[in-house]
């Protein structure tokens, strides 16, 4: 389609895939634009190319230090754009102008990060058992596929694209269907900070057609995935045909705990924000909330009130605090969950529908929501939401709470509150989860490990050892 956006293979900007993808902007309804997608045809194409530039001598044997600066190129490229990066990832899944700016210069910073990981990280030698010098070294898979969600596709490409590159592989970017936008402008300043043609490519498609092609790809070497658990299982499966090694960052069903010592203030406010930022769709949001008896009136009420007074609105509005979901489709997923939580016995203290706002009626909107009496077993306490809906759910003793909380097929993220430091750290201990937050929620880093534990995942990535995610260790022996 001739004023579709066209995709990135190489340096030539393809648009005769002839299939196409329509952007809607959550907020509105309105059509954006159309983006060409990738067919079988593009992925092959796609694949020759990384797989010649990942092998070109002038990248293959770049000295890090150089590579570092291209990766810092792109990071300044970046952050001179963020107002537009931000305005593109706004448009295409609703979320709220401050999330969206805060995003985008993370983003650059992820490229920073790992130009300073890439001339920092050093081989190491290991204990010698005879006459030789022994030692390890790590290469690139080669070409390696990064597929992406929606949710917050500026980060989460970084998070993949610059360890990737970092680490001297050629990488095929997929992004979602929904988010294709962010991917190309990234691709594009990828090219114009420097990076040699066929390093990132951007294959903007569907998980079924694209997506697929590019993971049972023999030329891909390494599949980094962030996504949904159901989509994780099936690229995993594939992966397993090929012997092909994957990372996967999967879903999340994150228990939030409140002990009746804590700080009741402060946790209401930490758990609010941890389920209704980005209209609830992180893969960390807090979704169960565990309170202890004895306080478990006053925490509700007080989240009820803060669920109530979010100032809902268009995501580019002054003072936003809670968008659209980010597609039509999700929004009635959720809608369903809940009607269906409430033929089970749940009572919605907040929201539960949709906003009485005329200028919100054409938006993908649901309001903040919060579920009391239910037990853990509930479906909607057992399956991810990936919205704004909260469920309470008491405890009486520490036993009991780790007991409940661990009862779940996700292990991505848990927050604990209270004020008792060797209860914090047994409880912690105790939680089958890649991260645990101690009085605070939600706090992440590009220099600290992230993933998940049971069904959340395979893999780590972020941290200097993200760089390694996307290596092979060989050993040397020198005689
Ligand atoms: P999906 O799993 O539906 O899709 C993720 C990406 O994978 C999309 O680009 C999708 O393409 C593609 N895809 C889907 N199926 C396949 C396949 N068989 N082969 C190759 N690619 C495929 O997730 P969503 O986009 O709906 O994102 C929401 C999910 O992501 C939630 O479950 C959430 O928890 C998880 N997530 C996890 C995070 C983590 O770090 N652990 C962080 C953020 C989100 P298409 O666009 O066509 O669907």
């Amino acid at each position: 389609m001739a004023d579709a956006k066209p995709m990135l293979i190489g340096d030539e900007w393809v648009s005769d895939s002839g299939a196409v993808l329509k952007s809607i902007n959550p907020a509105t309804g309105a059509t954006n634009y159309a983006v060409c997608a990738a067919t079988r045809a593009e992925v092959n194409r796609a694949v020759e190319i990384a797989q010649q530039a990942a092998s070109a001598p002038t990248w293959r044997d770049m000295l890090p230090h150089l590579r570092a600066r291209l990766l810092s190129g792109v990071a300044e490229l970046i952050e001179a754009r963020a107002d537009e990066f931000a305005r593109i990832q706004m448009q295409e899944n609703g979320k709220v102008w401050r999330e969206c700016r805060a995003q985008a210069h993370s983003a650059a910073a992820i490229f920073r990060y790992y130009a300073a990981v890439c001339e920092t990280i050093t081989e190491t030698l290991t204990p010698s058992r005879g006459n030789y010098v022994s030692m390890t070294v790590h290469e690139p898979y080669g070409v390696v596929a990064a597929i992406t969600p929606w949710n917050s596709p500026l980060t989460m490409e970084a998070q993949k694209v610059a360890p990737a590159i970092a680490a001297g592989n050629a990488v095929i970017l997929k992004p979602s269907e929904i988010t294709s936008s962010p991917a190309l402008e990234l691709g594009k300043a990828a090219l114009e900070a420097g990076l040699p043609p066929g390093i990132l490519n951007v294959l903007p498609g569907s998980g079924a057609v694209a997506g697929d092609a590019l993971v049972r790809h023999p030329g891909v070497q390494f599949v980094s995935f962030t996504g949904g658990t159901e989509s994780g299982r099936r690229i995993a499966a594939a992966a397993a045909e090929k012997l092909m090694p994957v990372a996967l960052e999967l879903g999340g069903k994150s228990p939030h705990i409140v002990f009746a010592d804590a700080d009741i203030n402060a946790a209401i406010a930490a758990v609010s924000d941890g389920i209704f930022e980005a209209s609830g769709q992180s893969c960390v949001a807090g979704s169960r909330l565990f309170v202890q008896r004895s306080v478990h009136d006053q925490v509700l009420a007080g989240i009820v009130e803060r669920a109530k007074a979010l100032r809902i609105d268009l995501p580019d509005a002054p003072g936003a605090q809670f968008g659209p979901l980010a597609s039509f489709t999700h929004r009635d997923r959720i809608s369903g969950i809940v009607d269906k939580a409430r033929a089970e016995g749940g009572e919605v203290v907040a929201g539960g529908g949709r906003p009485p706002f005329e200028k919100l009626s054409s938006g993908a909107y649901y309001l903040p929501t919060v579920i009391a009496g239910l037990s853990n077993q509930a479906s909607v306490c057992q399956h991810e939401l990936f919205g704004p809906v909260l469920c309470v759910l008491p405890f009486d003793d520490e036993e009991d709470l780790v007991r409940q909380a661990n009862d779940s097929v996700y292990g991505l993220a848990a927050g604990v509150w209270t004020a008792d430091y060797r209860r914090a750290w047994r409880v912690a201990r105790g939680l089958e989860a890649g991260t645990v937050w101690i009085n605070t929620y939600k706090q992440l880093s590009v220099s600290t490990p992230f993933g998940g534990f049971k069904q959340s995942g395979i893999g780590r990535e972020k941290g200097a050892r993200g760089l390694r995610l996307y290596q092979q260790e060989k050993a040397l022996y020198f005689g």
